[in-house]
């Protein structure tokens, strides 16, 4: 994007603490108020959660399961939104995902209610979808407003927090990338959303011991940084700052080893190989993320060697039109190899 302008579009409010859920009701009144509230729920969302979004909202709002992130789920919450005044996306990544779409497709505002904070997509204007012609995010809208109930997303399982914290280490080689992209084509580079991704970054590499307890204080902290991530590629226009290489290394994953690990364990796992091909830091990386609990080995999310190697060796095909150090050093099966072996990936 070199032409001069583009456009930022960010959300418009953000409620963050502890038992703000009961507040979903007045939080979603300019679009809800005597018009239907569609709620996209993943499967996994809480008898509890459910209550108490019933109860914010009064009215019963009407409620569609997401049960996988593809363009069926999709269409499912569109044929239930039609006419609706707003859609709530409840749950961890799918929901959202879904819900962000169904929205943006029917021009709806879209509100995203994170019951996990495993990744940055609970603010980003991008969508991730199953089955499509390309694996990495579409371009959609940001939330109207983010509802983050700090009781809520504390009581996740630990492993979708310590993904989360993969998710926002990868800003640091995806801003590396960005730059590299900058002098390499002279494509448009923001050092102000690029800063605010690093800022994402340094919480998980300066504070990954007290992070990696997961009181509600460090919850809180990890989900305004997943927030402000989100934010970064709005004030960007693209996913720039958010991810780079090691996120196509995880989305190749995602494609030769489906169903394995989380994508924010992936993309950690790709951020400690993808710094050592930037010269930075790459130890100290591996160790935040093992600090908060997270992989820093493909065995750990049960991915075979022969999968990194491939993955390593052809993530930069699936989205050639994204520079990034993979463009820069093309690996072979060898350099590979040896990349994921030096780093204790594999
Ligand atoms: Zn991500």
């Amino acid at each position: 994007m070199d032409s001069g302008y583009h456009l930022m579009e960010l959300p418009t409010k953000v409620l963050i603490g502890e038992g703000v859920i009961s507040k979903l009701g007045e939080f979603t009144r300019e679009s809800s108020a005597g018009r239907r509230v569609v709620v996209a729920a993943g499967s996994n969302v809480t008898s509890k959660v459910r209550e108490a979004v019933d109860l914010a909202l009064r009215k019963t709002p009407t409620w569609v399961e997401v049960v996988a992130a593809d363009t069926e789920n999709v269409e499912r919450v569109m044929a239930e939104a039609a006419g609706a005044g707003c859609i709530v996306g409840v749950g961890g990544g799918k929901s959202v995902d879904v819900g962000k779409l169904a929205a943006f497709r029917l021009n709806l505002p879209f509100y995203s209610v994170p019951t996990s904070a495993s990744h940055d997509g609970i603010s980003s204007p991008f969508a991730s979808l199953k089955g499509l012609d390309r694996p990495y995010s579409l371009m959609a809208k940001p939330p109207v407003g983010i509802l983050a109930d700090i009781d809520v997303i504390a009581s996740a399982p630990r492993r979708l927090l310590a993904s989360g914290c993969g998710d926002l280490v990868s800003k640091l080689t995806a801003v590396k990338d960005w730059q590299l992209a900058h002098r390499v084509s002279g494509e448009y580079y923001g050092s102000y959303s690029a800063s605010l991704a690093l800022m994402s970054a340094d919480l998980v590499l300066r504070r990954s011991k007290s992070l990696g307890r997961f009181g509600k204080g460090s919850v809180r902290d990890l989900v305004e940084a997943l927030i402000s991530a989100g934010v970064a590629a709005g004030i960007a226009g693209s996913s720039r700052p958010c991810s780079g290489s090691e996120h196509l290394f995880s989305h190749y994953l995602d494609m030769v080893a489906p169903e394995r690990g989380l994508h924010g364990e992936k993309c950690g796992i790709g951020t400690i190989m993808m710094a050592k091909l930037h010269g930075v830091d790459w130890r100290k990386v591996r160790a935040s993320l093992k600090n908060v609990g997270a992989p820093v080995e493909a065995s750990e999310i049960d991915v075979r060697d022969s999968q990194v190697v491939e993955s390593l060796v052809k993530a930069s095909s699936i989205r050639p039109d994204r520079y990034t150090i993979l463009s820069t050093i093309r690996l072979t099966r060898k350099s590979a190899r040896e990349l994921a072996e030096s780093t204790g990936v594999i």
